[in-house]
């Protein structure tokens, strides 16, 4: 037997469902704010996420699935939906068409990653650009899309932590402030830190080491030296999330330590799944079309995990919603009745009602069994009474209610 791969999972066909539901509530919401979908490649040019994602992230450092294909090109996996998305805007330019141009997609993504629960190598991402606007209602808007998405999937009990990070202007000045005070606690902070020190200061405060983490919550914060212009910002992206009744948790760690990342940053967090807790990871990144070539176009959006979408509403027994069920089961009692459930099968389909038939000569018993098993709402039975008759037997299986119909009446 060959195994799947360390960090990957099949989709089983009994869990499916879930995941149509969470992809169809996706689509809806998306619509529901004037998105549309934009499908990119699996793999692009490494390039694009050196330049996309950025060379000080883990994602670039140790998680990218990155090979030389046999033209010689170095071709990574996506590991993020973004900077695809951005790629593409600019290679088809998209600046010069309807702007705001507001973006959605469901992709895989492959990261290179120890694998456990809510961390896989090979996962999934719903994710919203929306590009071209500065204004901060978009702001708003997109942390609204994805508070809307998690309510309608079914999960309530999400913190949303927001925070800004201010402009290239207010950064400098922030990151030399928190360079000066960090490189005072070098001696305790965990290696990884020491480096990014140098390289990202900023991304230092979200460490998950115990004692970064200390040196941290002493650390000055980015909100105390934004300049005008961000602070105003800010405070309209707050304002609008309060008029639309979002509640939100002020928190000065949440940072995305890239140099075009700005302004508004945020994340959903759950307190259910453990350690993987963060469903929902976004934010503004004005500089991000510029740095892929691109004129000079403001962004902002966010992406959701699938995985730990369906592993929260496991954990909080939400249930899901299944529409696979199928609508007949059509029980036949012997040779000459099969060819009669053949044919009021494929009459039902016809008319688009699912239905299904025995394939297995099994007996009446096992047939209703079996129809159990697949979930048929409704059987119909057909022995040599009803053959002669024309007038089917038609069992609700969950009251156990019976009718009696012609085929007329049947496909009606
Ligand atoms: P984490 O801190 O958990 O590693 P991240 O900052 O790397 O998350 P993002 O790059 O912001 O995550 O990705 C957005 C979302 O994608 C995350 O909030 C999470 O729900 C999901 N995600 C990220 N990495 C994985 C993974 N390896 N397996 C499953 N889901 C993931
Ligand atoms: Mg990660």
């Amino acid at each position: 037997m060959i195994n799947i791969p360390k960090g990957t999972k099949d989709v089983l066909p009994y869990d499916s469902y879930k995941w149509q539901f969470i992809e169809k509530t996706a689509r809806e919401v998306a619509k529901n704010f004037g998105a549309k979908e934009i499908r990119t490649p699996t793999f692009e040019h490494t390039e694009v996420f050196l330049r996309g994602v950025g060379q000080t992230t883990d994602i670039v450092n140790k998680e990218m699935y990155t090979f030389t294909d046999k033209g010689g090109r170095s071709i990574t996996l996506k590991p993020e939906g973004t900077a695809g998305v951005a790629r593409s805007f600019v290679e088809n330019g998209m600046h010069s068409g309807v702007l705001p141009a507001k973006l959605f997609y469901l992709t895989q993504c492959f990261r290179y990653e120890r694998p456990q629960a809510g961390r896989l190598r090979e996962f999934h991402q719903f994710g919203v650009e929306f590009l071209g606007a500065t204004n901060p209602n978009i702001d708003a808007e997109t942390i609204l899309l994805a508070k809307t998405f998690l309510d309608k999937v079914g999960i309530k009990n999400v913190t949303l932590y927001l925070n800004s990070i201010g402009c290239k202007e207010c950064r400098a000045k922030y990151k030399k402030v928190l360079s000066e005070y960090l490189r005072s606690n070098i001696d305790s902070m965990c290696e990884l830190c020491k480096d990014r020190l140098e390289k990202n200061p900023l991304r230092i405060l979200d460490c998950k080491n115990e004692n970064c983490k200390k040196i941290n919550e002493k650390a000055p914060v980015i909100l105390d030296y934004l300049c005008d212009d961000c602070k105003e910002h800010f405070e309209s992206v707050q304002n609008l999330l309060t008029l639309a009744g979002v509640e939100y948790k002020i928190n000065p760690y949440i940072v995305r330590g890239l140099d075009y990342y700005n302004k508004t940053v945020f994340e959903f967090v759950s307190n259910n799944i453990g350690a993987q807790g963060t469903v929902c990871g976004g934010g503004r990144y004005d500089g991000l079309i510029a740095e892929l070539g691109g004129s000079d176009v403001a962004g902002i959006g966010f992406a959701v995990g699938i995985e730990r979408i369906l592993m929260l509403l496991e954990n909080l027994n939400v249930e899901i919603p299944n529409d696979s069920q199928i609508e007949y089961y059509v029980a036949p009692m012997g040779e000459k009745e099969s060819e009669k459930a053949f044919e009021i099968v494929s009459m039902l389909r016809q008319k688009g009602i699912s239905a299904d038939l025995d394939h297995m000569n099994r007996g009446i018993k096992a047939q209703f069994k079996y129809a159990d098993k697949i979930g048929a709402k409704k059987v119909i039975v057909i022995g040599s009474d009803e053959l002669e008759k024309g007038i089917f037997k038609v069992k609700e299986m969950s009251t156990g209610s019976e009718e009696f119909l012609s085929i007329d009446e049947l496909v009606k």
